[in-house]
């Protein structure tokens, strides 16, 4: 059995079909002239360029243009006149046309592919991607289509490019499993959107899978059998058909409002990180966005966005609900999200550092950016919101409240369209703001809970360090605590509360959620309607008891296990 990570759930039994696209050889290829040269170049550009929107427009209708922005994040960069500007240099100077789309493809791939962000280094396979497809042009040979690929295939790769994706769906493609990527690749993004299982970060599996043999694919745990036992087989057999009844089953919570089992009404809001993602959500079953990670629009490029761009970004998340809530987080830029674009300094202690809001009102230009972007996607909208990043105390939040204003005058001095009431929320991620939540929530509209820096930094665990991840988890007594006062201090103000973090997701701890009272969860699309399902399932008696139970326990082990005793799910 080979392991990898597991990015969509589901089972998956079928032959491999492995594809390991080569880099074209263009060896063979002599500069006709540079005239001629950049001719060629520019007629292969166009080409692709025509071929990535084609495909770009069919996969928007098949699974939502979240998707077909990898597609069209491709032809994005062959549209960028640099990229074009550069190869043409080269052509000037002597090279074939193959040679100047390769050499210049290289040195991006070299750049992107050294980043310490994934996301970043995944664009040096979009790019690898686009040198390839532009080289097969150039050459006049056939892209990869596994539109002809038979039901029951078992898609083997190094690394699932852009080009792969056209032929890509639930009912030829049993399975996906790829040697690269992580939980944030483009394999693991197009698993999900296509609902494909998928394992992705499978070493060894090129080697170890041959084509057309069988194979089994467990998406949740993240295993491959190469040529299955008889016993595996019918394991997993069994597994595929209770993942598939569970699928029918939530499918019946799509349509359905989020209702604890005595009738008392929750929000349930999805988590983004891109604007396309919202409407994608609401197909999912959101009634609103909880979380949009703004910062996702500053990572992997050269300049910060401007005004309008992020404008039209927040305008089209907000679009996307008629009138459940958009809650956009302001820049929550450093600890592990790195911003090229942005000047950051390298930091000793950099979660502990000049990030998120901090960075925010030290660059007070790049914040009014967004606050102003942010107000003019609330005008007549009325349902966009503002969350504040890694807040500690009030003075940051009255700060980001006068600059606000401030942006409200200019907005209104240039006679543009704004929301003036926008709500202004702070997320409460840091113990101090948890432990000082009454007086914030002085200052607040609304408080989110982001669990996932408020385990961290309460149990002082780093989230990214593999040696201590054993030591963090929401369960611990002091975690809850702070959960619990805290959405207590919202109560007392009558403030509403919500929660983003990934704790939000987890059916053990609905009851807890519940019983504390917690307005609304913000979840991944992908866990909306099992969470759904479990607040149907939990009265708010039965949440008591089982509240004063847990809350008994003096450890994280303790609360677990009590919680996952009278598990509904
Ligand atoms: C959190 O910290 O819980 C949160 C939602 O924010 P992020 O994961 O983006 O830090
Ligand atoms: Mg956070």
């Amino acid at each position: 059995m080979l392991r990898g990570l597991g990015v969509c759930d589901g089972v998956g039994l079928g032959r491999a079909l492995v594809v390991c696209p080569d880099k074209p050889d263009w060896s063979g290829a002599r500069s006709t002239g540079a005239d001629n040269e950049k001719a060629r170049l520019a007629a292969a550009a166009a080409a692709v360029g025509r071929a990535l929107e084609e495909m770009a427009d069919a996969m928007a209708r098949r699974v939502g243009e979240q998707t077909a922005a990898i597609l069209a994040g491709q032809s994005m960069m062959l549209a960028d006149p640099f990229m074009i500007g550069e190869m043409n240099g080269r052509i000037e100077a002597g090279a074939v046309a193959e040679a100047a789309v390769d050499e210049v493809c290289g040195g991006f791939i070299q750049l992107f592919g050294a980043a310490e962000d994934e996301l970043t280094r995944q664009r040096a396979a979009d790019v690898a991607d686009l040198r390839d497809r532009l080289l097969r042009t150039l050459l006049g040979r056939q892209d990869q289509d596994l539109s002809a690929a038979p039901a029951g295939t078992v898609l083997v790769a190094r690394e699932l490019t852009p080009s792969m994706t056209v032929g890509l769906d639930r009912q030829r493609i049993a399975a996906i499993v790829t040697e690269a990527g992580g939980a944030a690749s483009h394999a693991a993004i197009l698993a999900r959107a296509l609902e494909i299982p998928a394992v992705v970060g499978v070493a060894g599996a090129l080697k170890a899978i041959a084509p057309g043999a069988q194979v089994a694919v467990d998406g949740g745990q993240g295993r491959v059998w190469p040529e299955p036992e008889e016993a595996v087989r019918r394991q997993l057999e069994a597994l595929r058909a209770g993942w598939e009844a569970r699928r029918v089953e939530l499918a019946r919570f799509l349509d359905l409002p989020t209702r604890t089992a005595d009738g008392r009404a929750v929000e349930l809001c999805a988590n983004i990180g891109r604007p396309e993602e919202a409407a994608a959500a609401r197909g999912k079953g959101a009634e609103g966005v909880g979380l949009f990670r703004t910062e996702f629009l500053f990572l992997d490029r050269a300049d910060a966005p401007g005004e309008a761009e992020q404008l039209a970004a927040y305008r089209q998340a907000a679009e996307a609900f008629a009138q459940g809530p958009v809650i956009i987080r302001t820049l929550d830029v450093g600890g592990d999200k790195k911003a090229p674009c942005l000047a950051m300094e390298q930091e000793d202690n950099p979660f502990l550092g000049h990030r998120a809001i901090r960075y925010c009102l030290d660059a007070p230009e790049l914040f009014l950016t967004q606050l102003r972007a942010l107000l003019q996607a609330g005008a007549g909208r009325g349902n966009v919101r503002i969350l504040l990043p890694l807040v500690t105390g009030v003075e940051e939040v009255r700060a980001a409240k006068a600059l606000l204003e401030r942006a409200k005058e200019e907005l209104a001095a240039e006679g543009k369209a704004f929301d003036p009431d926008i709500r202004v929320g702070v997320m409460i991620e840091t113990p101090a703001a948890a432990l000082a939540a009454d007086l914030l929530a002085k200052e607040a509209d609304f408080f989110s809970i982001g669990t996932n820096d408020l385990t961290q930094y309460t149990l002082a665990v780093d989230r990214g360090n593999a040696r201590v991840a054993g030591l963090y988890t929401p369960y611990h007594p002091a975690v809850l605590r702070s959960i619990r006062s805290t959405i207590a201090a919202a109560r007392a103000a009558g403030i509403p509360v919500g929660m983003c973090g990934e704790a939000a997701a987890d059916p053990l701890l609905v009851p807890l959620l519940l019983a504390w009272g917690l307005d609304e969860f913000s979840v991944g699309a992908g866990s909306l309607l099992a969470i759904r399902r479990v607040i149907s399932l939990w009265s708010a008696a039965e949440a008591a008891a089982v509240e004063a139970e847990a809350m008994a326990c003096a450890d994280a082990g303790a609360v677990r296990a009590c919680l996952a005793a009278h598990d509904k799910g």
